[in-house]
């Protein structure tokens, strides 16, 4: 197996899809932004599932700090076959799109687009370096979109954004990235119990139960790491600039 960079790996999604790479026999480079004992405790997890870890601490909205994980990770695997788009952040505050100021604005586009973004750029340019592998690919990067990528919540508009956002600069990426054979995903949650979520359970409680999605449970972050792991065991080798929703059907329109 490989090694993969996950970034926001020290909890929720993140840590899902670390562990389950770990259990693959992957190498993980756990990225995490300030909470050194969790990323500690993920490190732990994959190297009890099977496979091997380290922490790389790192703010991906800042250019330093994605230099320096792209370049601790490298130095540390050798090479980066895998590259998954995950950390991300919630608005501070949930606020009305007539109401909402520049600096949330400014906070979530940095973090959760203009550093998968430029993560993306650096890795890439790895990749494209690379050697083929036994089954003629340099790399794949997986990005975690969200249903709010098409379903829009007036209440936080910047999140919206910055995961449609993450849709296009999966097509852009996959198109750019083929002819060097790395092949480019979009994973679009839809409600899933973590941290991220904690502040809104009993909201999504009722809607779940009231039929929000066909599959009436809430997500786990393993539903996420599945997805996942099949791109990274090379799954799909005929598709790139995929959508994969894991939503328990959200997506569908019914009449
Ligand atoms: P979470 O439980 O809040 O965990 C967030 C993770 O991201 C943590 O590991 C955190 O690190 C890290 N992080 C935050 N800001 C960062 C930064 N600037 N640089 C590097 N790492 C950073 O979130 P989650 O629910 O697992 O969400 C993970 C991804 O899935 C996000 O992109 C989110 O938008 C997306 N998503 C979530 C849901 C959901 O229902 N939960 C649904 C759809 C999509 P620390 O531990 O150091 O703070």
């Amino acid at each position: 197996m490989g090694v993969a960079i996950v970034t926001g790996a020290s909890r929720g999604i993140g840590r899902g899809i670390a562990v389950a790479l770990g259990a693959e026999g992957w190498r993980v480079a756990v990225n995490y932004a300030g909470n050194l004992a969790a990323a500690g405790e993920c490190v732990e997890l994959v190297k009890r599932a099977g496979g091997d870890a380290i922490a790389i601490q790192g703010d991906i909205s800042q250019c330093d700090d994605r230099a320096r994980i792209d370049a601790q990770a490298a130095h540390w695997g050798g090479r980066i076959d895998l590259l998954v788009n995950n950390a991300g952040i919630a608005p501070a505050v949930r606020a009305d799109l007539l109401d909402a100021d520049e600096s949330s604005f400014d906070r979530l586009l940095a973090v959760n687009l203009k550093g998968p973004y430029f993560l993306s750029q650096l890795v890439a340019r790895r990749m494209i370096a690379h050697p083929l592998d036994a089954a003629g690919s340099r790399g794949q990067i997986v990005n975690i979109s969200s249903i709010s990528a098409y379903a829009a919540s007036t209440d936080r508009g910047d999140y919206c954004i910055a995961k449609a956002g993450i849709g296009m600069m999966t097509s852009l990426y996959a198109t750019r990235l083929a002819e060097h054979q790395i092949r480019v995903y979009e994973i679009r949650p839809g409600v899933i119990a973590t941290d991220m979520t904690g502040a809104v359970r009993s909201k999504y409680d009722a809607l779940i139960g009231a039929g929000l999605t066909p599959i009436r449970r809430w997500g786990q972050p393993e539903d996420v790491a599945r997805a996942v792991v099949a791109i990274a065991r090379g799954d799909l080798p005929f598709s790139t600039g995929e959508v994969i929703n894991v939503d328990g059907g959200f997506h569908l329109r019914t009449l």
